[in-house]
């Protein structure tokens, strides 16, 4: 069996195409969908998606700040920054890029956004909503992998689900939405005990880890979907997944390619979430308008 590719390139084009209308729809409403990015820090790669997620925003014809803070700022101040964010009617949606510098508080910068332009879904309303089956906003990452899952039409109720990461960004809200799909899930983490005999028994399995190529070919049920969040910059500089694609291609039934899966789709719906949002603030203001 060779596995059919998960273009998660095209089908993000294919949406971003579509965001286009909706974003032109919005702004004739008066609520062009605004994104506003935090960046602190010098982190090279934060550097690159954040270039590319406000490019992404101005393509779509969005509204875009980008704020970029030097690591050495006082945590207090970023704070101010995003509560002020949170009360600019220009942006709908406000990311902060993680990693942050050492010093600070991850948790207490994300409880700063507000829970109404928390695009990621990090704030712990939004966590709570998405756990009770009722979410706002999906976290980005995985909320692309079931849109992929839905665009090749396949199937999670009734599937063996296997998440390899619990991370609160990816392998923790993946595990909600998949059970909230109806597929029967396990996650599997740094103390999970033998791997291998978890990962066999996917029909979907979700790599969410960090660690080049650990997922091999015999650790793969025939026939499985594979999705492969991981992305890992190798010492020649070239990008590769947590999956070996190559020898798991030949074993699986669908696979998403890195790059160009997951990556792209994260980005489609950081788009789509402002987007949602901003439908949200037009609507809520078209109601005052009309009391
Ligand atoms: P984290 O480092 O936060 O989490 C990694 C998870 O993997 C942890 O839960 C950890 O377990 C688990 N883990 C580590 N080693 C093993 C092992 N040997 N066996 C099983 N599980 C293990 O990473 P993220 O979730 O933030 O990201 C994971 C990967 O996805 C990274 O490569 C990242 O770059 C990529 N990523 C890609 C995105 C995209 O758009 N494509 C978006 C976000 C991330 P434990 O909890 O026990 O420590």
């Amino acid at each position: 069996m060779t596995a059919s590719i998960l273009d998660g390139k095209a089908i993000a084009q294919r949406l971003r195409a579509q965001f286009r209308d909706q974003v032109a729809a919005l702004a004739a409403r008066g609520q062009r969908p605004g994104l506003a990015v935090v960046l602190v820090g010098e982190n090279p790669a934060s550097q690159v998606y954040v270039r590319n997620k406000v490019a992404a925003c101005e393509e779509a014809g969005m509204f875009s700040e980008n704020i970029v803070l030097p690591a050495s700022t006082d945590p207090a101040r970023v704070i101010e920054r995003i509560e002020a964010l949170n009360r600019d009617p220009r942006i709908h949606g406000i990311l902060v890029q993680l990693p942050l510098p050492r010093q600070y508080d991850e948790a207490a910068v994300l409880a700063a956004v507000s829970a109404q332009k928390d695009v990621d879904g990090f704030h712990t309303e939004n966590v709570g909503a998405l756990a009770l089956g009722n979410p706002r906003f999906i976290p980005c990452t995985p909320k692309g992998v079931m849109v992929l899952l839905q665009s090749a039409g396949i199937q999670s109720r009734g599937s063996d689900a296997v998440i390899v990461g619990r991370s609160n960004i990816v392998g923790r809200p993946m595990a909600r939405l998949l059970l909230t799909a109806d597929a029967t899930v396990t996650v599997c983490h740094s103390r999970t005990r033998d791997l291998a005999s978890h990962t066999r028994r996917a029909d979907i399995l979700v790599a969410a880890v960090g660690r080049p190529a650990m997922i091999t070919a015999d650790m793969v049920k025939p026939g499985a979907v594979v999705i492969d969040v991981g992305i890992n910059r190798l010492a020649n500089g070239k990008l590769c997944g947590d999956v070996d694609f190559a020898s798991v291609r030949a074993v699986a039934s669908w696979i998403t390619p890195v790059p160009g899966g997951v990556g792209p789709m994260t980005i489609a719906m950081l788009l789509a979430n402002t987007i949602e949002a901003a439908q949200q603030a037009a609507e809520q203001s078209e109601r005052f308008l009309g009391d």
